[in-house]
């Protein structure tokens, strides 16, 4: 898919994409979806903001360097927002970068980042100046070898038993100069705009179609005291409402794609599906657990466990979709304040 240009459809083919239409990039990944076909490209955060951000504010350097590398899936990116006390506060990051020379001199913690473990790059929110008058400014964007020295990777198990998170330590590492993402000081202007990406991907619908399919398929071989659960009138109406809920994501989703067309930028708006998709995913995944009983517990690995455990382990996991991201409340937020135009929280 790579090789026909397929993973990044509407990125310049200059950089290895097929300089394609983001229509035509839509119905490619619906087309991908309804085939069940695996995700396009395995780096999804390059795909999703990495790259996108590289796009906009990159030199023609980070381009040509960065961008091939995540069509071809060769290197994998993490995101290193977050902090201990910093999370849906991001503007009061702390992790501080110093310029000596022409490097940055990097000191200062992350955290709940996903993929640490395994990723090559990070994009690196820091702070370079303290004494700024508001919070948004003084931060600058960074690209970080995961593999530089002075980076410590300590993962984080969640109740899933999964260790997909980890907190990152940065004890003097040094970045290039040349790894900075937009100018010094406009690192808020560049989240902004990845964030907006990442919460228009969370809230992609083409996912949520697939599985509703598949607890479809699960309502169609389950019995509720001894009656086929696909005939209660209960279970029924729940599965409606998920189909109506879908749906509504997906005609919202496409009014993003309408301004993407007139050449706008997407942002506080994509906090609407990605606070639909968070409890929904949650609605779903306890549907499915509650209609099988005692063997929609079993997590994977269990003898009775119903579809491998699949349900019961997304349940387990519905901090992925509802807090990573931002959460629900700042969702709300946002929504109210910047869309709807009521007053600051
Ligand atoms: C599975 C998962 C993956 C993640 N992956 C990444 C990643 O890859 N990179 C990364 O940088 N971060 C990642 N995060 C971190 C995530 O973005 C933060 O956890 C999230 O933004 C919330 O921040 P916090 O944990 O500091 O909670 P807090 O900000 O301390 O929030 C705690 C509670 O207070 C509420 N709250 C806070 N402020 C307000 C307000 N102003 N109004 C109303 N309510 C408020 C919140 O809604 C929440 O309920 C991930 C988190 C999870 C769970």
């Amino acid at each position: 898919m790579g090789a026909r240009g397929w993973v990044g459809f509407s990125w310049p083919k200059e950089f290895g994409g097929s300089d394609g239409g983001i229509i035509e990039q839509t119905i490619l990944k619906e087309e991908m979806a309804l085939a069940r076909a695996p995700p396009l490209g395995t780096s999804f955060m390059g795909l999703a903001w990495v790259g996108p951000g590289i796009m906009q504010y990159g030199t023609r350097a980070q381009k040509k360097k960065f961008i091939p590398d995540i069509l071809d899936s060769k290197v994998v990116w993490c995101t290193g927002y977050s902090e201990p006390n910093h999370g849906s506060d991001l503007a009061s990051i702390q992790c501080k970068a110093v310029l000596e020379g022409d490097e940055y001199v990097v000191n200062g913690q992350k955290i709940w980042t996903t993929g640490a473990a395994f990723a090559q790059w990070i994009i690196l929110l820091t702070r370079t100046r303290f004494d700024v008058a508001v919070k948004h400014q003084g931060i600058t964007c960074l690209l970080v070898p995961m593999d530089a020295p002075g980076i410590e990777v300590r993962p984080i198990e969640n109740m899933a038993s999964d260790r997909h998170f980890a907190e990152v330590f940065f004890t003097d590492v040094r970045v290039p100069m040349e790894n900075r993402l937009g100018e010094e000081g406009d690192g808020w202007k560049v989240t902004v705009s990845a964030l907006a990406n990442e919460r228009s991907s969370i809230g992609e619908v083409t996912h949520m179609f697939g599985k509703l399919d598949t607890l479809k398929e699960l309502v169609k071989k389950t019995n509720i005291q001894g009656r086929p659960a696909a005939k209660d009138p209960r279970v029924r109406r729940t599965i409606a409402m998920f189909e109506a809920k879908i749906a509504a994501m997906k005609y919202n989703g496409l009014r993003y794609l309408t301004k993407q067309l007139k050449g706008e930028p997407l942002t506080s708006e994509t906090s609407v599906n990605k606070l639909h998709r968070a409890s929904l995913e949650i609605e779903m995944d306890d549907f499915a657990v509650a209609l099988t009983g005692q063997a929609g517990l079993q997590l994977r690995g269990g003898d009775e466990a119903v579809d491998g455990g699949s349900w019961a382990k997304a349940s387990l996991n519905w901090p992925n979709v509802v807090i990573g991201g931002g959460t629900p409340n700042i969702q709300r937020n946002i929504i109210a304040e910047r869309i709807l135009g009521l007053p600051k929280d």
